[in-house]
């Protein structure tokens, strides 16, 4: 799954309020993913953000200490001291292996009806039966000992055409095949090659060994009961015996659900003015249990052979290939639409879809010689956005087969946009269901941000069908496994097919936003246990999807690409169709790797365990020796916590350490890890000359910071000065590493600071400028309210203008994508510094649309930065232009451009405007997005709208899915700077405690953020803003253009904080 954007917010705000990159809500590594960041990644950003993020207040008290003990307890994470979750987990006494459901589905009256025909056998001797059910009404139950007897199907010849919607039934006649069951445990064996395209086909199908009953022993079920957990527990009149197959039949009814998850219904406005409903299935994590019973666990694979009951006059698509249609009996214009059976899958990969919908197709030859059906299906006034995304998939289809030397393992692959979606996109085996805006794109109007956007959800998306379909986690605790490696093999597959859009440079700045978000208190490890259902969608975060994809990156560089692709091999070809662990996947990188030299010492099972069961990760300490040439390597725990845990200081990581030199020409630079640190320190010898820098995670891949003698500091800055050293992360690392190093008190501030000149005479590169923005955000929500506030405005307007000018304030058009996203991100921050010419500019842009409404004329890739400020610094009239043009446009990505600006006006009654619309009018995927509005005073509306009306707001989106009620609090209560929110924070926290206790990690995340962020203002404000008035009456006399020499390494010495140091201190 790819969390989404529900909630997301364009660039500008994501800096206007938080003031962290990892905030950047729809911006991922500098550029825009509208709509298909996870709402997860805004939870885990938001905190990030909030970390960041400091406001001005002077705490005249601190009353973290005066918390009553009863209401929030210091001691322990939230949520943790309540009793352990039962163990709810299925027992694995009784497995499924074949599921044929037939489902009734009745849109006009919201429900449907079903029988599913579960093929299970018994391990042991057990006499009750237990599987997952939620909100199905359980209509009859039978049970049945199944006696093979082979049983020769001669299939008919048929012969079909496009008119013909009422094709004989090959496959799925009745009673006899809806209990049929393969004896070879093959893939499937069905005879019928039959296509439902409109194209006239003649198949036909072979002679068949079908293995079905013929008697049938039936078993007394004397009791089946709902229990705890999703669970239905069937008793059994008789013991099971083992190894014997049995079909469980069960038949059931439910309700097409409003919210987002399950069997539910979307629904959108056509051309001709219609409202038009779908039906659509997201069933991750764990809603495949609320469309039909189910034993809902990864590791509980089985086929399934689908057949769905509709009108005639809608399509419906699933995983597999449409088999046959056949009419319903007694129910003109229904028709039964019958899938091929499937192969071995988990339950949260089934999907279905009723729609009305338009395609656009392309065939594919897979690398196992079949040809392959490409559709990318739309509502139809949309169906010209869809061709960017059939244009890719087949790219990186190949690719994938390629590299993984495994062929897609289905006939066929639809890709579907669908009105109302709660994540990003979801890879449904075959069937790839998305939210609108991550999968269309507009060529002439779309913006880069948003092509990219599509390019990363699809590139995501189809490595699923690998990691996740084909392999799968044993269970959630590894959902890392199938997200980290997703994320990891989007940026590969994209910078495949799109080297220009440098992924790996994004990839580089996601991580480093990363590490902000995984300092913090509380952060977790990737893989974690999960027992509770309720803790599983708490692991769709950050730390799962982009802590695991730096992991295995991370693992790639160490031992290699090539041995790496090997590994991959191995893994997919012992594991496909089954359920792995992470261990299994590093034993198969061992296996490619046994006669590696650097890796002979080392057990990658160690090594890599040591960073995927750790939370957090180290900063490693060089220390050189510059009359002996030793350097001194020392790891600890890297946190911006003030009081870490005791048994999180005690970490020790296994850290590849590659490093290289400011005087070694950058060709010969090399990420490839040079040493082990696998203690607590490790001298080592190096042969370096004096004068130059010494540094170290070449390429920034290692998952850690550094940190240098005093010494080292200044060599490493004037080989930044000097151009010496000319690469563009290793600039933004150190920028990032600095500024990150003295938040944490191990650096003086005024280092980090003095690097930010090295931009002043102007500078190319996105990356550097991203970081070093970033940074500055963090600084400037901080500031804000200070009365020094002023000189940061002035300093970050001197650090702009060069670049701006040269780039000629984005007046002409950019000369590519890269371009674009970068003068956006500069004139956002000329706006944010509120420079007059901006302001003024972008006032002007959006009063001209105003006055012309038919002819927007603002470029595309600008649009939300002038929307943004036409709404802050304007009134009523703007915001309600652009809530009118939200209201009637049917362009999913205008909509989203559009209700991602609106909260940052600064009108009260606005705001709560916005807040009770999302409790009704506003549609669903768009509803939690306006809860996003600008700290302090709009977040002090929302946190007193959410306190004041929790029942309603709790119910509207608690019940939409799993994941926006969190992603609400994250963005109510994320930016707290103030010791009066977080005491209210807390007293709220527990006076609703059953109820959100689920969202543990993210309330905890919350007040982590704000503890700190309070403490940091207290600390680093001041001096902070002395360094920068003194920067200015420095230089205020002197061409801008000039002064960078004999700034750009003169630190200048303020005591910004008497904690500061360069040195760990032990
Ligand atoms: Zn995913």
């Amino acid at each position: 799954m790819k969390m989404s954007l529900t909630h997301s917010r364009q660039q500008f705000l994501a800096y206007e309020t938080h003031g962290d990159p990892a905030i950047h809500y729809g911006r991922k590594g500098g550029f825009f993913i509208s709509t298909c960041i996870c709402v997860c990644f805004v939870i885990c950003a938001v905190f990030a953000a909030a970390l960041v993020g400091i406001i001005v207040y002077h705490i005249t008290y601190f009353t973290l200490g005066q918390q009553p003990k009863d209401l929030w307890d210091e001691s322990e994470p939230f949520g943790q001291s309540s009793s352990p979750a039962p163990d709810l987990r299925l027992p694995t006494t009784v497995i499924p292996s074949f599921y044929r459901l037939k489902i009734k589905a009745d849109l006009d009256k919201s429900q449907f009806s079903g029988d599913a025909y579960i093929t299970i056998k018994a391990n042991k001797r057990v006499k009750e039966i237990i599987l997952h059910s939620k909100g199905l009404v359980i209509k009859n139950a039978t049970l049945g000992e199944q006696i093979y007897e082979e049983v020769d199907i001669m299939r008919s010849r048929i012969k079909r055409n496009t008119t013909d919607t009422s094709t004989e039934n090959v496959t799925t006649d009745g009673a006899t095949t809806e209990n049929a069951i393969e004896k070879a445990n093959g893939l499937d064996t069905s005879t019928n090659s039959s296509d439902p395209d409109p194209v006239t086909i003649s198949s036909v199908a072979s002679v068949n060994t079908q293995v079905t009953h013929s008697n049938v022993r039936n078993i007394e079920i004397i009791s089946f009961q709902s229990s705890s957990g999703d669970r239905l527990t069937l008793k059994l009149g008789s013991m099971l015996t083992p190894n014997i197959d049995y079909t469980l039949q069960l038949s059931f009814e439910g309700r097409i659900s409003d919210s987002l998850t399950g069997f539910y219904k979307s629904s959108y406005r056509n051309s001709d003015n219609e409202d038009r409903e779908l039906g659509v299935t997201q069933f991750e994590p764990t809603s495949a249990r609320a469309a039909f019973p189910c034993f809902d666990e990864p590791a509980f694979k089985a086929k399934f052979e689908i057949s769905i009951a509709h009108p005639k006059n809608i399509s419906v698509l699933s995983n597999m290939k449409v088999a046959t249609q056949e009419s319903v009996k007694d129910q003109p214009n229904w028709q039964w639409t019958h899938f091929e059976r499937s192969i071995n899958m988990s339950t949260y990969l089934v999907a279905y879809v009723l729609c009305d919908f338009k395609y656009v197709e392309t065939n594919y030859t897979g690398k196992d010689n079949k040809i392959k059906a490409i559709r990318v299906w739309t509502q139809p006034s949309l169906i010209h956005k869809a061709n960017y995304a059939l244009s890719i998939t087949p790219k990186l289809l190949a690719f994938y087969e390629e590299v993984f030397g495994v062929p897609y393992a289905l006939d066929k692959l639809d890709l579907i946009a669908i009105p109302d979606f709660s994540s990003g996109a979801m890879e449904n085996w075959g069937l790839l269901t998305f939210r609108e805006t991550s999968l269309l794109f507009d060529e002439k109007e779309g913006m880069p941000g948003e092509k990219r956007g599509v390019a990363i959800d699809v590139s995501h998306e189809l490595a699923h069908q690998w990691f996740g379909n084909l392999v799968t986690m044993r269970w959630w605790t590894d959902l890392w496994l199938n997200e980290g490696f997703a994320t990891y093999i989007e940026y590969v597959g994209v910078n495949h097919i799109q080297p220009d859009w440098e992924m790996f440079l994004s990839f580089t700045h996601d991580k480093m936003s990363l590490l902000h978000t995984d300092s913090l208190k509380n952060t977790s490890p990737v893989s974690r246990k999960v027992i509770d259902a309720s803790e599983i969608s708490q692991k769709f975060d950050d730390i799962s999807y982009a802590k695991g994809a730096n992991l295995i990156r991370m693992l790639n560089n160490t031992i290699s690409e090539r041995l790496f692709l090997k590994g991959l091999a191995i893994y997919l070809d012992t594991w496909q169709y089954q359920n792995a662990e992470e261990n299994d996947l590093w034993e198969a990188m061992s296996q490619a790797t046994t006669d590696d030299e650097f890796l002979k010492d080392v057990s990658l099972v160690e090594f890599m365990n040591s960073w995927t069961r750790q939370a957090g990760y180290p900063v490693v300490h060089v220390k050189r020796d510059y009359k002996t040439g030793h350097v001194l390597f020392e790891q600890r725990l890297f946190t911006s916590a003030k009081n870490p845990y005791k048994s999180m200081e005690k970490q020790l990581w296994q850290i590849p350490i590659s490093y290289t030199t400011s005087g070694t020409p950058s060709g010969e630079w090399t990420p490839h890890p040079k040493l082990w640190l696998k203690g607590k320190t490790l001298t080592a010898e190096i042969p370096l000359n004096d004068t130059e820098g010494f540094y170290v995670n070449v390429g920034a891949i290692g998952y850690y910071r550094v940190n240098y003698d005093q010494k080292n500091w200044q060599l490493l800055s004037e080989a930044l000065k000097d151009g010496s050293i000319k690469d563009p992360i290793a600039k933004a690392q150190l920028i990032d590493d600095a500024f990150n190093l003295a938040k944490a008190n191990l650096l003086n501030y005024s280092y980090a600071l003095g690097l930010t000149s090295c931009v002043i005479n102007g500078e190319d590169s996105k990356i550097i400028w991203d970081m070093l923005l970033d940074n500055m955000a963090f600084l400037r929500y901080n500031l804000k309210t200070k009365s020094g506030y002023m000189y940061f405005q002035d300093y970050v307007r001197l650090l702009l203008a060069k670049q701006l000018e040269k780039l000629n304030y984005g007046v002409k058009k950019p000369v590519d994508d890269n371009e674009a996203l970068l003068i956006e991100n500069l004139l956002l921050w000329e706006c944010m510094v509120e420079a007059p010419r901006c302001l003024n500019w972008a006032k002007t842009e959006f009063h001209q649309w105003m006055s012309h409404p038919e002819n927007n004329t603002i470029p595309s890739y600008l649009r939300s930065l002038v929307y943004n400020v036409a709404v802050k610094h304007g009134g009523r009239e703007e915001f309600f232009f652009l809530w009118e043009v939200f209201q009637n446009s049917t362009d999913p990505a205008v909509k989203n451009l559009i209700i991602t600006n609106l909260p940052s006006t600064r009108q009260e009654s606005l705001i709560t405007f916005l807040l009770e619309k999302s409790l009704s009018e506003i549609p669903k995927q768009y509803a939690a997005t306006v809860w996003g509005a600008d700290p302090p005073e709009g977040t002090r509306i929302t946190q007193n709208f959410l306190i004041q009306n929790f029942d309603t707001v709790y119910r509207v989106f608690n019940d939409l899915d799993s994941f926006t009620f969190s992603s609400i609090l994250s963005m109510v209560f994320g930016f707290i700077a103030e010791n009066d929110e977080l005491d209210k924070l807390k007293q709220f926290v527990m006076q609703n405690k059953n109820r959100l206790v689920p969202m543990s990690q993210t309330l905890q995340m919350i007040v982590d953020t704000a503890t700190l962020r309070i403490d940091w203002i207290r600390t680093h404000s001041r001096g902070i803003n002395d360094w920068f008035h003194k920067y200015l009456v420095e230089h205020a006399s002197r061409n801008i253009s000039m002064s960078t020499d004999a700034t750009w390494t003169q630190n200048v010495t303020i005591n910004i904080s008497d904690s500061n140091t360069t040195a760990p201190s032990s």
